[in-house]
């Protein structure tokens, strides 16, 4: 099969393109013919070399995948050749303590597809079938490969953890990235009233569009002083901040007394300083999330079939040009998904 691969970690120039043996699948899994794939920032880090992980080279990069069953396993009994499906990024054991009561994303032996076994950026790819999920035909495979990793991370965080009410304040950090552009979607859904900062103001048309309902653009205008002037001082009842380092002490400051700071990411770093006194005087919740479960994704999912929310694709290139949307994405200059397509079916 056709294959985007690394034998080595480092820069996207390590990305090779290439061939390499065909995958079957096993007891209880599918293989999929991938139709499209698209990047996530889990795939910058697992090229880089994440601390601590050992990955087994060479190493198929992708963790987001649409496509058709092309052949399934023994025990496999919910699908067939043919079906239009996408994947669940999340792997998980199903019966430790943590699946057991249905927080799968805190499995103790939790992974990603893309990261601790082979990924989406080659013509075939096998998953457990608890991972699949069939599509609508009016669904193009596209759309269905920018959805799984960035609205099951969304669903998880807003919803699941964060408990997101109708009639809130929500700030949303780095709004037009892609588990932004899916959180400003499932909190306008959810009745809340969205703040969405970004950094240029093309990323913020898309975050209006989108439904925000006040931009802020962190470049030009202090977020904090904004948030207190359109919320008469009073600050929001939710922060979202995955952006890390750069951005954390403003969002802990942005909230409401008692309110919650939800987190997924850290992409300009992990160690920011904190003041512990705006955590335990204002009685403020730090609530962490990661990637989500089955049902978050089902849950976003029923939203997306039914027309309610759809993932914003910026840009689309062949599987041949992996490397340059990487530099792309690196390079902080896409607004919406980047969709890697494989073949010519949408
Ligand atoms: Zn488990």
């Amino acid at each position: 099969m056709r294959a985007i691969y690394f034998e080595k970690h480092g820069g996207p120039e390590v990305l090779e393109f290439g061939v390499l043996d065909d995958p079957c699948a096993g007891r209880g899994e599918v293989l999929i013919e991938v139709k499209a794939t698209s990047l996530n920032h889990l795939d910058l880090f697992v090229r880089r070399g994440l601390p601590g992980i050992e990955i087994p080279l060479p190493h198929v990069p992708g963790c987001d995948a649409s496509g058709v069953v092309a052949d399934i396993g023994v025990g496999v009994t919910d699908f067939v050749v043919g079906d239009r499906v996408l994947v669940n990024p999340s792997l998980a054991c199903g019966w430790c303590e943590y699946c057991i009561r249905g927080d799968a994303s805190l499995c103790r032996s939790f992974g990603v597809i893309g990261e601790h076994r082979w990924g989406a950026c080659a013509e075939r790819l096998v998953v457990p079938q608890e991972n699949v999920i069939k599509i609508p035909d009016t669904m193009s495979y596209d759309d269905a490969a920018a959805v799984p990793m960035v609205f099951v991370t969304a669903w998880r965080m807003l919803i699941t953890r964060g408990e997101l009410r109708a009639s809130e304040d929500i700030l949303i950090m780095g709004a037009a990235a892609g588990v932004g552009m899916a959180c400003i979607q499932i909190a306008k859904i959810s009745g809340a009233r969205v703040f969405a900062a970004a950094g240029s103001a093309e990323k913020l048309e898309l975050c209006r569009r989108l439904g925000a309902d006040v931009l802020i653009d962190y470049r030009q205008e202090d977020v904090l002083q904004k948030i207190r002037r359109e919320t008469s001082g009073r600050g929001v009842d939710v922060c979202v901040d995955y952006v890390g380092k750069d951005t954390w002490i403003t969002s802990l400051r942005t909230l409401t007394k008692g309110g919650r700071l939800l987190t997924c990411g850290a992409t300009t770093g992990y160690d920011p300083q904190t003041d512990l006194r705006h955590i335990f005087y204002r009685q403020l919740k730090v609530i962490g999330s990661t990637t989500g479960t089955r049902n978050d994704l089902l849950a976003a999912l029923k939203l997306i079939f039914a027309g309610k929310m759809k993932p914003a694709i910026g840009q689309v290139f062949d599987l041949e040009r992996t490397a340059d949307a990487h530099r792309l994405m690196e390079a902080r200059k896409v607004v919406g998904k980047v969709v890697i397509r494989l073949g010519d079916e949408r």
